[in-house]
């Protein structure tokens, strides 16, 4: 049965506007259904946490721990990889890594690249990874892609450097069409029929498949403004509000379907095996 990596990025979208807090708060209520299915579906999830948002909402960390899913880093202000100096990103992720321990967090091994922020040019970013203390990181969107791509990375995983794995997302196999087809955005406006039927030849190549889903792609009542990293495109931004009430129910079906897991449980697979997948 393939393998299904379960994640939500936790983040505020609110918190890359300018004028964003004037619009209300909704990733706690958000985040509590999420793992309310979970919880009914039974299966444990990766949570990429931002650091910001875990200051604002400790109570919501610790439910998430006691429920006994992983917790990794997503930074500390949601401030790509490439914006970084290596220096900084080191000060950010230990920021980040120090507010979700003393939330309780024991053992955070992964972490998640704001936007699949990790490219090629920002490949020396392994190295502060793994000296701060990560052993697994899934940043890299493996195709070209108008905001962040990293295409020449290849679909399997690796160990970088032999410090550090990489759990790349997994793309469509149609060419043309390399999305990330079971994450966010596309796990939403895709027809169904196709993301199965894509799932599956994915899976005859013997492939993981990796989900994130963010807060508010399951928000129906979120009210309407301009997303951040969109540039102002009003088609994009259309589609950020598309079928969210979908999203519940293809999560479902795809985890009915497959065997899931998460991020850190198959990274401590791939490190046993010690092989390229
Ligand atoms: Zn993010």
């Amino acid at each position: 049965m393939a393998k299904l990596l379960l994640s939500v990025d936790l983040e505020d979208v609110r918190d890359g506007l300018s004028d964003g807090h004037r619009y209300t708060d909704r990733v706690v209520i958000n985040t509590d259904r999420y793992l309310e299915m979970f919880r009914n579906w039974n299966v444990r999830a990766t949570f990429f946490v931002v650091g910001k948002v875990a200051y604002r909402h400790p109570e919501l960390i610790d439910r998430i721990i006691k429920e006994g899913h992983e917790i990794g880093c997503h930074s500390s202000t949601h401030q790509h990889v490439v914006q970084h100096t290596p220096q900084s990103l080191e000060a950010d992720l230990r920021r980040n890594r120090d507010i979700l321990k003393k939330l309780g967090a024991t053992e955070i091994q992964g972490f998640r690249a704001p936007t699949f922020s990790l490219i090629a040019s920002a490949s020396w970013a392994y190295q502060v990874l793994a000296d701060t203390g990560f052993t697994y990181s899934s940043s890299v969107l493996p195709a070209h892609n108008p905001l962040y791509g990293w295409p020449e990375f290849g679909q399997q995983c690796k160990k970088i450097n032999g410090l550090i794995w990489e759990i790349p997302m997994t793309v469509c196999p149609v060419p043309g069409l390399r999305v990330p087809i079971a994450g966010g955005i596309y796990l939403r406006v895709l027809p169904f029929w196709f993301l199965r039927f894509m799932i599956k030849i994915i899976q005859n190549r013997n492939r993981i498949i990796t989900t994130y889903c963010h807060p508010y792609d399951i928000d129906t009542e979120q009210e309407r403004f301009m997303h951040p990293d969109l540039d102002e495109n009003q088609f994009y931004n259309w589609l950020m509000y598309l079928n969210r009430d979908s999203l519940p129910n293809r999560l479902k079906q795809l985890c009915d379907t497959y065997s899931v897991l998460s991020y850190g449980q198959y990274a401590t697979r791939l490190e046993s095996s010690n092989k390229h997948y």
